[in-house]
């Protein structure tokens, strides 16, 4: 049996003021193999470290238990510590007993009786545990980014261009995520294609980056330095290495009617598609779901039209195993659903629209070729109100939304609003907010154009309800400022949606 020593750490009053240090150091020393336990206000101080020191040589410990904060925080101190007085470091364990129970916990006494059962735990490991010597081994120099957006793009282009290979895994048939939806940038107003679409072009042609496209990570397995992760290659029905992307069967497929995901399904694509002209890799893929040939046994025309002969209709999903030394996960974000959102009448009226259907609605390469047209009879809205933190900012216990600030709408919206006035000056634009939130460079800056040089009208409160009304949105909202309720005759209202991480996040987390 092991001869191990505790410390419990104060850590000031961040544990000290919801546990009972000095009970916890009393009752550990009851565990069997125990043979020292004390408490003391900052455990990693020079003193705490010497007080842990002088009890190793002084009580022969051949084993010690840090009841402290997040071994993530000090474990490697306490470790070198017990080394430099010939304890071997693995012998060494954190209790957690900050983050995992004294700043969870409100009440002493559940607080304290899980402390000790936390201290007891890493003292029942201790007497498990035996030395161990650091060794090497061998890192795989090859990194998968999981995600092709902006972010996942951007981080191969890094790592190749520090001179190792790297795969993007992206799981729609074309890298560019969201920002390919996108039609400027804020607070410069650049084009968003003109950074991302060069960055597809450049990923694709890197020799060190391979795209996976239409492909999701399946399984991870291994350690840091050393993952074998399985990549499922979904079937594309096309064969991607000879389809040229000319297009001629995404014109012929008489299927027109699918939604189309990337204008948020303002307009209709086909059975086979490309998902928009600057895709990366431009090649076609059939959706099984809406293909004819597929659902019901006829049709065949994009495999007769084909020149190239690159239609496969019993492509089967494949699978890959691959190895990596790093794993970025850049799997970006979704907005929330807003129809839970009665208040906004989203279902009610198509001229409800979300903020990233109104970007589409602003692009040259959206479903209105970038003339904003109201959804409902495709004229030219006069009035629109935006309405910010939709699902933002919610209370905790409002299970619709979200109790975070999503930080990027405050700024879109403010660029949805100029542009709206700078293309149509006769459009009347209205921002309700509860605050603007424009912590980042020139945003404020960016902000303040919209009210002062563009005329948008910022006003400070909720809409409480939005009716359709023939052609109209009947808009009812507070002007906290003015102390006034206020009734708009709207012709389109933006809502601009909480944002969540991607719903492949979570799954990939488990892994
Ligand atoms: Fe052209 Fe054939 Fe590719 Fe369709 S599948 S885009 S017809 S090469
Ligand atoms: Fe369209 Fe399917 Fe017919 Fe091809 S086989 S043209 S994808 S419906
Ligand atoms: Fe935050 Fe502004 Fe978005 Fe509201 S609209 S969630 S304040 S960034």
């Amino acid at each position: 049996m092991h001869r191990i020593g505790v410390f419990v750490c104060w850590c000031g009053s961040n544990i000290a003021g919801t546990v009972d240090v000095h009970k916890v150091a009393e009752t550990l020393k009851n565990e069997p193999g125990v043979v020292y336990s004390t408490d003391y206000q900052y455990m990693c101080s020079e003193a705490g470290q010497n007080m842990v020191k002088d009890a190793i040589k002084e009580y022969n410990l051949t084993g010690v238990v840090i009841c402290s904060c997040s071994p993530r925080m000090h474990e490697n101190t306490f470790r070198k510590a017990a080394a430099s007085v010939g304890l071997n470091p693995y012998m060494v364990e954190i209790a957690n007993i900050r983050e995992q129970c004294s700043w969870i916990h409100k009440d002493m006494a559940t607080a304290t009786e899980k402390a000790v059962i936390l201290g007891r735990t890493a003292i029942a490991k201790v007497q498990l545990n035996t030395p161990l010597v650091a060794g090497e081994s061998p890192v795989t120099k090859r990194a998968l980014v999981i995600g092709g957006g902006i972010a996942g793009i951007q981080t191969a282009l890094d790592i190749a261009e520090a001179g190792f290979e790297v795969d993007i895994v992206e799981k729609s048939p074309t890298i560019g995520g969201k920002m390919a939806q996108i039609d400027k940038t804020f607070p410069t107003l650049d084009c968003a294609a003109c950074i991302l679409t060069p960055k597809m072009v450049e990923a694709a042609q890197q020799e060190k980056i391979k795209i996976y496209s239409y492909s999701e990570v399946e399984e991870v397995k291994g350690f840091v330095g050393n993952f074998n992760v399985k990549i499922k290659r979904k079937a594309r029905f096309v064969n991607e290495d000879i389809c040229t992307g000319c297009g001629l069967c995404t014109e012929k497929c008489p299927m027109k009617k699918v939604p189309n995901e990337f204008n948020l399904g303002m307009d209709n694509r086909s059975a086979i598609y490309i998902p928009f002209a600057q895709a990366v890799p431009k090649v076609a893929t059939i959706d099984p779901n809406y293909c004819i040939k597929m659902k019901t046994g006829k049709c065949g025309l994009c495999s007769t039209v084909c020149e190239a002969k690159a239609i496969n209709y019993d492509a089967k999903d494949e699978f890959v195993d691959a190895q990596y030394g790093a794993i970025v996960v850049a799997t970006g974000f979704e907005p929330i659903k807003v129809d839970k959102f009665d208040e906004f009448a989203y279902n009610q009226s198509p001229d409800v629209v979300t903020s990233l259907e109104y970007e589409r609605l602003m692009n040259a390469a959206g479903p209105t070729n970038g003339t904003l047209l109201r959804p409902s009879d495709h004229e030219h809205p006069h009035t629109i109100v935006f309405v910010q933190c939709v699902g933002s900012r919610c209370a905790e216990t409002d299970p619709k939304g979200k109790p975070y600030c999503s930080k990027v709408c405050c700024m879109y919206t403010a660029k949805h609003a100029m542009l709206t006035r700078e293309k149509y000056p006769d459009t009347d634009v209205y921002v309700f907010y509860i605050d603007v939130r424009t912590p980042g460079k020139n945003f404020d800056e960016f902000y303040r154009r919209a009210v002062e040089e563009y005329g948008v009208h910022y006003v400070k409160g909720m809409v409480g309800k939005v009716v359709p009304d023939g052609k109209k949105l009947k808009v009812q909202a507070s002007d906290l400022l003015n102390n006034k309720q206020l009734h708009i005759d709207a012709d389109m209202v933006v809502l601009a949606a909480a944002i969540e991480p991607s719903k492949t996040a979570r799954p990939l987390a488990t892994m």
